[in-house]
């Protein structure tokens, strides 16, 4: 049925390292979403079920209040506050998932801990191009998601028939998180091959959207609005669109963690755009921008990423981030827009 994605080697290698292994870290990218979080919670609930290991899971930093009700999300154990005991962990671990993320910078103030560590390491990730040193890398740029791919290897290795709810929750949750609803990204007919197993252990999809999807505040639907209608700007001629968020603009609503999520997906709901780019001022830091751009069909946010936002990512996916005041950034966007002209018009 499902394509395998290791070679038989690679498949010896990582459960030899699974089997010898005493202490196992699982991590992820700062700033986790839904993909980053749901494959360290069923990764380490695969290790804990059939391999019988203890795995710890730590994430970067705060991830959002929209995930804080996945299983087991309350054992994972937050670097930023808990930067000793963590710096500990990983120095003492003998093997360390590494896993959505490409290169180790996107683990940001765990870079060192995690590349300082004597552990044997293994990458399970959809981003391009990765960056780690590894004994086995599972790297899959195609794939809608690490989650999806964290099932292909738990199905690969014979264990997803051990598995229950507490595994298959969290890969839907990725799964779904990284296309946006399967909107996007979400061609492969594997990826419903894999839903329809994933629903035989009893998951409620529709209480996982739900619980990711419609848990806004007022203020953040009324920031929505207020995005929309005073801060987008259209590029008729060139079916692209960006908007701004200025310190102020998230003050006055608000703005938590994850508000602005999802924001810039609603441009190309407008009939015939090809780009959304979202450019938000850090609510800390003066001259950071984070940069999200999204589009569809072939245009390629990852280059524009790349080439204009210091970021990179998938082709109708990607981030990235300024240095310099929200005006500045306006500008970098205007000269990118410029620049992919003719993939727009
Ligand atoms: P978002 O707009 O949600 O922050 O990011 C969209 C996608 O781009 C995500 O899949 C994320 O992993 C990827 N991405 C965001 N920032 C970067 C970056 O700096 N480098 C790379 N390679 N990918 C990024
Ligand atoms: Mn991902």
């Amino acid at each position: 049925m499902l394509t395998d994605i290791m070679t038989d080697g690679q498949q010896q290698r990582l459960t030899g390292l699974i089997e010898q292994s005493e202490s196992i870290v699982c991590v992820c990218h700062q700033n986790p979403d839904g993909d980053a979080l749901g494959s360290c919670l069923a990764w380490a609930e695969m290790l804990r079920t059939v391999y019988g290991k203890e795995p710890q899971i730590i994430v970067p930093d705060q991830y959002p209040d929209y995930l804080q009700w996945l299983p087991n999300s309350e054992k994972i154990i937050r670097y930023d506050k808990h930067r000793e005991g963590c710096d500990w962990t990983l120095a003492h671990a003998d093997l360390i998932f590494c896993l959505d993320f490409n290169t180790a910078s996107r683990t940001a103030d765990m870079e060192s801990a995690l590349c300082g560590s004597p552990a044997k390491k293994v990458l399970i990730d959809h981003h391009l191009n990765p960056d780690v040193q590894t004994e086995v890398t599972v790297s899959r740029p195609e794939a809608s998601s690490t989650c999806e791919l964290v099932f292909r290897l738990a199905w690969q290795m014979g264990c997803f028939g051990k598995m229950g709810k507490h595994f298959a929750v969290p890969i839907y949750c990725g799964m779904m998180t990284d296309t946006g609803g399967f909107t996007y990204n979400s061609q492969d007919p594997d990826i419903f091959l894999i839903i329809s197993q994933l629903l035989t252990k009893h998951i409620n999809k529709d209480k996982i959207y739900r619980n990711v999807y419609h848990t806004f505040s007022v203020d953040r639907l009324r920031l929505t609005g207020f995005v929309m209608y005073r801060r987008l700007v259209v590029d008729n001629d060139l079916h692209a669109s960006y908007f701004t968020l200025s310190r102020a603009d998230l003050k006055r609503f608000h703005f938590v963690k994850g508000d602005a999520e999802g924001l810039v997906n609603m441009p190309l709901q407008v009939k015939g755009m090809k780009l959304s780019i979202s450019l938000r001022e850090d609510t800390e830091k003066d001259s950071l921008v984070w940069v999200s751009l999204r589009s569809v069909d072939t245009f390629p946010c990852n280059e524009m990423a790349a080439q204009f936002f210091n970021g990179g990512g998938h082709l109708n996916a990607s981030g990235g981030r300024l240095y310099c005041s929200l005006p500045e950034a306006v500008e970098v966007v205007k000269k990118a827009i410029e620049t992919f002209k003719e993939k727009l018009e």
